[in-house]
């Protein structure tokens, strides 16, 4: 018998090291070179707002194949000279299959398994469907009292648990009710935070999950490209869990740092350029290479695609100016 998110991480650890996750799911920055070209601007103008820090960090949270990243790195290049020059890059990501294609990718940066062996300094950070795959705990609310989910052979087992925190924020929940706690992506909000409070410095992440905290079970797994039991044949499914922005705000904002939104990510990109940058590529392409790249820049960005349940979420240092796409 082992805790859900226990499971969850031994399950994810041998997903990432033997599959190529992207046959099971494809990301934004694998629709559309845009969807990493607008972070990697946002970076350039937000490390003039928090006062150009040359060396300055640049880091990503599981860059996966590298492409946002690589597509950022190109934009950056192209408008912001200083800001390439002053950047370092560092990227966490625990799969070694995935480093050895990010570095086939990347020809430059220093890897890192976890965001503590980041060195300090003033940082830029990114981070992509990175906090929706880390390991969640969840509790069901019985009779009298709540219970925590473990499991056993391939199905749920619940074993009795103190309250799931915020407690304050669960206590009205009926039986049966699923609460999910994402104890290992809060503790990064929270160091993410810290390191704003002491250098100068912001974070993007990008993700999926309603904005309000809400209760219900959304652990989901995807097999090739299906809905699959996420209890199933540990190791062979991507396994992910809505985001709760909420209390990702409430950490941040507790560590002291400042948090601007979460705004849809349909309106993040499109403020920042998404349809203008797409119809410029476009231009002069064959008809069906313009048009895909239209309807990629549509499938991001509309409300009932990707454009409304996924997020942006900004984290910076106090006193800044509100970065690009989270002004008021
Ligand atoms: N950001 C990429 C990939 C998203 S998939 C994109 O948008 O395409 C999640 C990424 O996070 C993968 O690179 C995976 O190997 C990495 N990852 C998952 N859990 C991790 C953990 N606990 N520590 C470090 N990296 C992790």
């Amino acid at each position: 018998m082992e805790r859900l998110d226990r499971f969850m991480a031994r399950a994810s650890a041998a997903y990432y090291a033997n599959h190529d996750p992207f046959r099971d799911f494809t990301t934004s920055p694998e629709i559309s070179q845009v969807f990493g070209e607008i972070p990697g601007l946002w970076t350039a103008v937000t490390w003039e707002l928090i006062g150009r820090p040359d060396p300055v960090l640049l880091v990503e949270l599981g860059p996966g194949r590298g492409t946002l990243i690589a597509d950022a790195l190109r934009a950056i290049g192209a408008v912001a000279p200083a800001f390439r020059a002053a950047l370092r890059l560092h990227l966490v990501e625990s799969s070694p299959r995935l480093r050895a294609i990010q570095a086939r990718r990347l020809k430059e940066g220093t890897w890192h398994d976890v965001l503590d062996t980041v060195p300090p300094g003033p940082l830029l950070l990114l981070a992509n469907e990175f906090l929706d795959a880390l390991p969640i705990r969840q509790f069901v609310r019985r009779k009298d009292c709540w219970m925590e989910r473990f499991v056993s052979a391939g199905r749920f087992v619940e074993v009795e648990a103190q309250p799931p925190p915020p407690a304050p924020l669960w206590q009205g929940e009926g039986e049966g009710v699923v609460v999910e706690f994402n104890e290992a992506g809060l503790a990064l909000a929270s160091s993410v935070a810290a390191r704003c409070v002491t250098h100068p410095g912001a974070a993007l992440l990008l993700d999926y999950g309603p904005e309000a905290s809400a209760p219900g079970d959304s652990l989901q797994a995807l097999r090739a490209g299906h809905p699959a039991d996420p209890l199933a044949a540990p190791g062979t499914a991507d396994l992910t869990a809505h985001v709760d922005f909420a209390a990702l705000t409430r950490i941040a904002r507790d560590a002291g740092a400042a948090v601007w939104g979460p705004v849809p990510q349909g309106m993040f990109l499109a403020h920042l350029g998404l349809f203008q940058r797409t119809d410029r590529l476009a231009r002069g392409q064959p008809p069906a290479r313009a048009a895909a790249l239209i309807e990629a820049a549509r499938r991001l960005a509309e409300p009932n695609r990707m454009g409304r349940l996924f997020k942006a979420l900004a984290v910076g240092s106090p006193g800044i100016p509100p970065p690009p796409g989270f002004e008021a």
